[in-house]
């Protein structure tokens, strides 16, 4: 099968990949036989899980379990510091301004921990599809800035990723939505996730997706639901018993766990009893429990600011593309929040319908993902998508006013040029301040960088320099701009990296990092495959043993005996590598086939019981391993 593009949601919560079958997408189950991966990373010395494994490992070592990074790549620290703050591992501000995620003692941009999920991705694709997968397409928040799609599109190369593409989360959906929708129609994608939140309205006709508008809150997603009963809990137990589990790092994570399977419960049943047993210790020395009963109602009531938050960018969105809400003729769910009753209770009171399930809210997006690669590799024709950049680019003009170039919602790609000129008499250099946003002054909007313009002729006057700057937006959403002064023709090209971007060199480094944790991983496991292989055998040889120990010759039985608790003992070292004990297991595998003969020998006059050994021997008594999978470790 020939290399193929796979399409990734790398969400806050979970992340899911998905490829093109012929001319469907599918997705590709995990190495653990899920359909999602949960978007979590655990990091202690050379040890790097991702996913399921690593979530388990939360409760006890929640310092080195990182989660939900994906509200932070792309941002500074000062404006995410409430979010770091709350999370279990460390952060920090890093040099450039950005947030770093510091495990024992090393630090970790946010792009790279993604890379670190997006790399399990890559892996579990290439044991699925059984060929190496070397570009994919990434989907982020509609909403998401210029900085936040560049750190995506720097986690995917660290990963080993060529990203032939970003695109939007709801229009990803939207294309899944229109793989079985054939009419013209008037959707609004509905996209409330695990940290993020977009509403995006489209039309949808004869292949072609154009997306009116979008709008959003990078802030607002399941998350912070969960956060409203966890500041419950905490609140209700410090009533109750007054202790702070604030600062207690393993009671709040199972906290935090059993909050958001409260909410989930809430989803289906109108109420939900909570209960988290030995939750701390007491000053009397006791074990204390929380218990705590919470009704959807009361739920609903002490989220209703997010409620309401939600509720602005659909209105945003709608007014935005033009159409009234009597123009919409579906209304589609994506992402796992959408499940809470009262997104559907918003819609209808909005929309005066109940939303459309057709589409899988955890799947569509990265289906979608796919099949925009499909389009890039020329597998899917007909389909022309059409999307818009969500936040309007500006240049910071006298008076620290934005000066917008691209209004929001421009559909994308887009070119626009704009003259701008100096302030004063002879200024030999000009700063361009981009920014990002729809404030009017510039220190408001998200600052995207700033570069100089230099080489202006000292003789001219004050308006005379006719300096053109030309912002160009190309498919994945992503700025690039060109500053030139007419009379001169000096040029200045910049791809704006953003206030916390990643330099080359750093995605060079993070990538050699990254495979370096692989190789480690790689050794790791095959040790632990080499050393289920010698359990399986041990398992053999005792089976034997208390089966025909007592008929073979005491010699025999003693040997046997030796091989076993020589075995044991190596299984049980922790220091050994792999070359030594394959070693060992060839010399136990040798003297075992020669004693199992024996042992087999004795059987053979005994045929009611052989039954038992054949299964693990080959005809040629030789030990078929079963190889363990090392996870289970
Ligand atoms: P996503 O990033 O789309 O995978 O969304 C994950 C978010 O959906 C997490 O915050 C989950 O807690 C939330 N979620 C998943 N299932 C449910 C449910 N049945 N009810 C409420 N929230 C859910």
């Amino acid at each position: 099968m020939a290399n193929k593009i796979i399409g990734i949601d790398l969400g806050t919560t979970n992340s899911c990949v998905a490829y093109m079958m012929g001319d469907k997408s599918e997705v590709i189950a995990n190495a653990e036989g899920n359909r999602t991966t949960p978007s979590i990373v655990y990091i202690k010395g050379d040890e790097l899980l991702v996913g399921e494994l690593a979530k388990r490992k939360a409760i006890l070592e929640p310092k080195n379990v990182i989660y939900e990074v994906k509200r932070f790549i792309g941002k500074q620290y000062k404006e995410v510091k409430k979010e770091a703050d709350a999370m279990p591992y460390d952060t920090k501000e890093g040099k450039d301004g950005g947030v770093l995620i510091v495990v024992d003692g090393k630090e970790y941009k946010p792009e790279q921990i993604s890379a670190f999920i997006l790399q399990k991705i890559k892996e579990d694709a290439e044991k699925f599809l059984g060929n190496a997968v070397t570009q994919a397409v990434i989907t982020v928040p509609a909403y998401f800035n210029d900085s936040q799609r560049n750190a995506t599109k720097a986690a995917g190369e660290i990963a080993g990723l060529k990203v032939e593409r970003i695109i939007n989360e709801p229009t990803a959906a939207s294309l899944t939505y229109g793989e079985s929708a054939h009419k013209e129609e008037k959707v609004v994608v509905y996209d409330l996730g695990g940290g993020t939140f977009d509403v995006t309205v489209l039309e949808i006709g004869d292949g072609a997706y154009q997306v009116l508008a979008t709008a959003g809150d990078t802030m607002l997603g399941g998350a912070n639901f969960d956060e409203k009963i966890i500041d419950r809990l905490v609140a209700g137990f410090k009533a109750k018993e007054d202790i702070d589990l604030a600062d207690n790092a393993m009671a709040m994570q199972r906290i935090k766990d059993e909050a958001e399977k409260a909410k989930k419960q809430l989803s289906q049943t109108e109420t939900v009893e909570i209960s988290i047993p030995f939750i701390t210790v007491g000053p009397d020395g006791q074990p204390r429990n929380l218990m705590e009963t919470l009704s959807r109602a009361k739920f609903e009531e002490m989220s209703k600011d997010l409620i309401a938050a939600a509720k602005k960018p659909l209105e945003a969105a709608l007014k935005d593309s033009g159409l009234k809400t009597g123009d919409i003729n579906e209304v589609i769910l994506v992402g796992g929040s959408t499940r809470m009753p009262w997104v559907k209770t918003q819609i209808k009171d909005v929309f005066g319908k109940e939303p459309k399930s057709t589409v899988n809210p955890d799947e569509s997006v990265a289906m979608g993902a796919a099949i925009q690669g499909g389009i890039i590799q020329g597998d899917v024709s007909d389909i022309l998508l059409l999307d818009v950049t969500p936040l309007s680019l500006a240049v910071e003009v006298e008076g620290g006013l934005a000066h917008v170039m691209i209004p929001r919602n421009t559909t994308i790609p887009a070119k626009k040029s704009n003259i701008y000129t100096t302030a004063q008499d002879g200024q030999a250099a000009v700063t361009i301040h981009v920014t990002q946003g729809e404030r009017s002054m510039a220190r408001d909007n998200k600052s995207l960088g700033n570069f100089n313009l230099d080489g202006i002729p000292a003789h001219m006057k004050r308006g005379q320099p006719q300096i053109e700057v030309t912002f160009d937006i190309d498919a994945n959403g992503i700025l690039h701009v060109t500053a030139e002064e007419k009379s001169t023709g000096k040029k200045q090209n910049v791809t704006i990296q953003g206030a916390t971007g990643i330099s080359d060199d750093e995605i060079e480094a993070a990538k050699a990092d990254a495979e370096k944790f692989a190789e480690e991983d790689k050794k790791k496991k095959e040790l632990i495959e080499t050393k289920n292989r010698l359990e399986t055998m041990v398992y053999q040889m005792e089976d034997l043993q208390t089966q025909y120990g007592d008929k073979v010759d005491v010699a025999d039985k003693e040997a046997m005996q030796k091989l076993i608790d020589e075995a044991i003992e190596i299984k049980a070292k922790d220091e050994m590598d792999k070359e030594t004990l394959d070693k060992e297991i060839e010399r136990f595998s040798t003297e075992f086939q020669t004693l199992a003969q024996k042992y087999h020998a004795v059987a053979a006059e005994q045929p009611n019981e052989s039954d038992m050994i054949d299964d693990n021997a080959d005809d040629d008594g030789t030990v078929e391993a079963e190889v363990v999978d090392a996870d289970d470790k």
